[in-house]
């Protein structure tokens, strides 16, 4: 059976090794490294949309093929939308999870000290661009949830320890296993939605 070659515009194993399962059979994952891009791709867009879509054109003004990026945000609405675009550096360029966590819960926890009712509601956002045949699509996922009180869990990445999904009440994104969350993730929602497309 011919295969459809893509890249997928990340340097992250776990996300090619995802998107991969969902593409299925008649799909070939390769990532920049792969074609000889090993520059890091700029991301200075101030939306989601604009960060997928300028990480899959510049993979696409490069190599002229199929191809497609990922960009994804915690949204707390408490805080606005925050962190938003910036959730990789919310608590500074190192990236370090760990601050990133405490920053949102001191944030709400101050928050909750002037008004008790403050709404720990909470959304992960992916919006993935495909570029076929030159053209532009974007799809989403969301994953719905509450911010936790504290960290709990030890699978998962980022702020999983404190992102409670709604299927799962009292546990957070870390304590349930790789595919519980795969399933409901706002990531493997956006990408089944463009694996359909492309099926389609
Ligand atoms: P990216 O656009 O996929 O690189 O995601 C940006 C940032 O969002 C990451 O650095 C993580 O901190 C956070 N993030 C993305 N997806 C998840 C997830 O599934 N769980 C927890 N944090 C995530």
């Amino acid at each position: 059976m011919e295969t459809t070659k893509i890249i997928f515009a990340t340097g992250n194993r776990g996300k090619l090794r995802e998107a991969s399962e969902i593409l299925g059979e008649g799909f070939e994952l390769f990532t920049p490294m792969d074609y000889g891009l090993t520059d890091d791709i700029p991301e200075t867009g101030t939306t989601l949309e604009e960060n997928s879509r300028q990480k899959a054109e510049y993979v696409y003004e490069r190599k002229h093929c199929i191809c497609f990026a990922d960009d994804t945000g915690l949204e707390v609405e408490a805080l606005g939308g925050a962190p938003g675009v910036y959730t990789a550096r919310y608590a500074g360029e190192s990236k370090d999870f760990g601050k990133n966590m405490d920053k949102v819960l001191s944030e709400l926890a101050a928050l909750e000290t002037s008004d008790p009712s403050t709404s720990r509601r909470a959304r992960f956002r992916s919006v993935v661009t495909l570029i076929l045949d030159g053209e532009v699509h974007q799809f989403e996922g969301i994953m719905e949830g509450t911010i936790a009180r504290q960290k709990s869990g030890r699978g998962g990445f980022g702020y999983d320890p404190i992102f409670i999904p709604d299927e799962y009440p009292g546990l957070t994104a870390a304590d349930i296993s790789e595919e519980e969350k795969n399933a409901i993730s706002h990531r493997g929602k956006a990408l089944r939605a463009m694996a359909a497309f492309l099926k389609g």
